[in-house]
Parts: C-alpha cells; sequence; structure tokens
C-alpha cells in the first residue's frame, strides 16, 4: 500500500533568508498573475489559451528582458511549478464536469507560498554539529536561497515528493510531501462502529455509547480575534503596523486551528485504534456551510439559525475529522464507509420506526415501542446498521476521504 503523507516545520529564518524567501514568493505570485492576465487577453480575443510548454517559453523570455530581469535571481523550478498549476486550473475550470472556479489572481500576504517540484534539489542536513561538536538544528537547502535551519518535530521517513516554502504569521515554514510503501496492514479490532456528527453537544456520538466532546476554542477565542480584526480596520493597509497586525491575527487563527486540530487528532486516533470499521453520514458539510445566505434572487432561509449552525460545524472541523478518520483506518488496514444521512435521528434503532416526533431534543425516545436512548447514539446506531446493510450487499460504498 502506498501511503502519502505531508510534514511541516517552522523555519528559522535569518533576515537576509527572508529576504530572498519574500522576493522569491513575490516572483512567484508575479508569474501566475502576469501569466494569468496574459491567458485572460488570449479568451478575450478568443484565441484559446497557451499550454504549458507555451507559458514556459514565456517565463524564459521574461526571464532573460531588462524589466523583468529580477526572476532570474529567484529560483526558476517554483516559477515553473506555478505555471503548471496555473495550467491545470485553466483546464478545471473549463471541465464541465468540475466545480472548479476561474483562477483568480493573488493577492499579496495572502497564501505566499512557492514549491519545488523536483526533490534531486533539496539538499537535507539533519545532524548537523557545530564547532565545538554540539547538536544544533537540521537544516534544509532551498536553491538560490541557501542552508535554512527549521525545527524537526517528527522524522522525515519515505521518500520526498516535493517541498512547499510558505508564510504565515509572520514565520515561514516548509511542507514536505512523502510516500512511501507499506505492506497491507490487518487492524488488530474486528469491531465496527458507527458516528453521528451532532451539531450542539458532540464532536461525535458513536453507537456504542462513547461520546466526545466539542471544541469550543473558535467561540472562546473569537472576541479577541473580532477585536483584532477590527483594529486592523483602522490601519493603513499595507504599512508596517497594518502587516504588525495582520500577521498577530493570522497568529490567533493559527492558535485556534491548533487547539482544533490536536483535539480532532485525538478523537480520530483513539477510535481508529478500537475499531476496524467506522460508518458516518455522508454529510456534504461544504454544501451546508455555503448555502445559509443564499444567493439574491435566492435568499437563503433561517439565516440566522444556520449560520449559528455553520459556525459549530467549522468549529468542530467535521471535514477534517472524516480525513483523519480516513486515512488513520486506511493506515492500519481498517476503512471508513460513509452512507446516506435521511432519517437516521428519527428511525428507531430498536423497532425501525421512523417518526419524527420520535426525537425530544437530546432524547430519543421512540413513539411505537418505547426504546429510550441518547438521541446522537441512537442515530450513530442506525448509522452503524446502514453501513453493515451496505457492505453485506455489495461492497460498492467504501469511500476514501476527499
Ligand atoms: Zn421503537
Amino acid at each position: 500500500m502506498l501511503i502519502q503523507k505531508a510534514v511541516r516545520y517552522r523555519l528559522e529564518t535569518t533576515p537576509e533568508q527572508e529576504n530572498l524567501l519574500a522576493r522569491a514568493v513575490g516572483c512567484v505570485r508575479f508569474v501566475w498573475n502576469r501569466a494569468l492576465a496574459v491567458q485572460k487577453s488570449y479568451l478575450d480575443h478568443q484565441c484559446g489559451t497557451l499550454n504549458y510548454a507555451g507559458l514556459c517559453e514565456l517565463l524564459t523570455s521574461w526571464r532573460n528582458t531588462e524589466t523583468f530581469g529580477f526572476l532570474a535571481e529567484s529560483p526558476s523550478m517554483p516559477q515553473q511549478q506555478t505555471l503548471r498549476h496555473l495550467s491545470r486550473a485553466l483546464k478545471d475550470a473549463f471541465d464541465k464536469n468540475s466545480v472548479k472556479k476561474f483562477p483568480k489572481f493573488k493577492k499579496k500576504f495572502v497564501h505566499d507560498s512557492m514549491r519545488y517540484p523536483e526533490p534531486d534539489h533539496i539538499q537535507f542536513n539533519l545532524k548537523p554539529v557545530d564547532q565545538d561538536g554540539r547538536k544544533v538544528l537540521p537544516k534544509i537547502f532551498l536553491p538560490k536561497i541557501g542552508w535554512v535551519k527549521f525545527r524537526k518535530s517528527c522524522l522525515i521517513g519515505g521518500e520526498i515528493r516535493n517541498v512547499t516554502v510558505s508564510r504565515s504569521g509572520g514565520h515561514w515554514y516548509v511542507a514536505i510531501q512523502i510516500e512511501k510503501t507499506v505492506t497491507d496492514p490487518v487492524h488488530p479490532a474486528t469491531s465496527a462502529v458507527g458516528g453521528d456528527r451532532n451539531v450542539k453537544e458532540n464532536i461525535l456520538a458513536l453507537s456504542d455509547g462513547t461520546q466526545f466532546l466539542p471544541v469550543t476554542a473558535y467561540r472562546n477565542l473569537q472576541k479577541q480575534l473580532a477585536r483584532e480584526q477590527r483594529k486592523l480596520a483602522h490601519k493603513v493597509k499595507f504599512s508596517a503596523n497594518w502587516k504588525k497586525q495582520k500577521a498577530k491575527i493570522t497568529r490567533w487563527h493559527q492558535r485556534i486551528a491548533e487547539i482544533r486540530k490536536t483535539v480532532l487528532h485525538q478523537v480520530s486516533t483513539a477510535i481508529s485504534k478500537n475499531h476496524a470499521v467506522v460508518v458516518l453520514e455522508d454529510l456534504k458539510v461544504r454544501n451546508m456551510t455555503a448555502s445559509a445566505k443564499g444567493t439574491v434572487e435566492a435568499p437563503g432561509r433561517h439565516i440566522r439559525q444556520k449560520s449559528g449552525l455553520n459556525k459549530s460545524i467549522l468549529d468542530q472541523g467535521w471535514g477534517m475529522l472524516k480525513q483523519m478518520l480516513g486515512y488513520k483506518l486506511q493506515w492500519a488496514g481498517g476503512m471508513l464507509l460513509l452512507v446516506g444521512p435521511a432519517y437516521t435521528s428519527q428511525t428507531c434503532a430498536a423497532c425501525g420506526a421512523v417518526d419524527a416526533g420520535n426525537r425530544k431534543g437530546a432524547i430519543f425516545c421512540c413513539l411505537h415501542c418505547g426504546h429510550e436512548a441518547h438521541a446522537d447514539v441512537n442515530a450513530a446506531q442506525n448509522i452503524l446498521a446502514r453501513g453493515l446493510q451496505s457492505t453485506a450487499g455489495h461492497a460498492g460504498v467504501v469511500c476514501s476521504p476527499e
């Protein structure tokens, strides 16, 4: 089985390296924006678009001119890589089966990053020592930037596919994508469990009665975040103070995201260790979060309640949980099943009766047989039953996380 994994480390940059990196990602953004403008004008004149090779020729000509010669001072591979991304983005935008939108111009300080697609150009020094033989931070060699120290928190195991350098919250990071082949694992457990993703009370309730409490990190820190965001609005855009404030806000977001991620990792690790099969509802989280506001022609209904709901959905990071469970189970030799969500909360797990009156808030009480249970646990049991049913008939529902 082929496993793909990404590890991310914070770079310990010197001021000179920060300058070089800022220029390098600036060049990548410049190449993207200029190439996109060229493609747009081609489209405006109904001339189709340039393919990747055509874009690369264009890039070479820019790098040779006096006006855009600064591009040649920064690494070339990430500039070519961004053209590869652009070509793919345009292809996707014109693909009728794809939901991807037309690519946009990139803004400064928004997802500033660059990718080195060729691992051969990257070098590592993972156990460096100083002149006195003491251990120092490991280093990574990035073409045209040089040796940069980084904080290694876990092992780099496997074959390196590519390396992405990005700026976030005033710091630079390197993400390394790794691929390795392992022999097909066999899951130590034989149990299957269903999980219901409740909005109000739990991250997840399991069919065996286990409940995981929610992450409220976002809501608790939100007020402070809002205050910092108001401060930003009063500052002159792109001024030194504005940049400082922007970085502060990014750090707040990072903190919230880190807490959420840690909790979700704990939950998904626990579940994937104890159960070989996990069944979840195939909720389209992104659809739910996008729909509340509606459009001008068809404004969304119940906007108030829904946006509250949306906040909690995003708060819990359900999509992320599903993804984590998906790959953790896969790596352990188990699997994640997704089933249709219709009526799982109104169906009695004991007698199978479906009735909207069965559910009263957090309590499930069957109007037909009197079965009583926690509403989410009852739903989780229905989800599990649905999952087992679907695998018994035909194994067509095995899903990999998106
Ligand atoms: Zn019943």
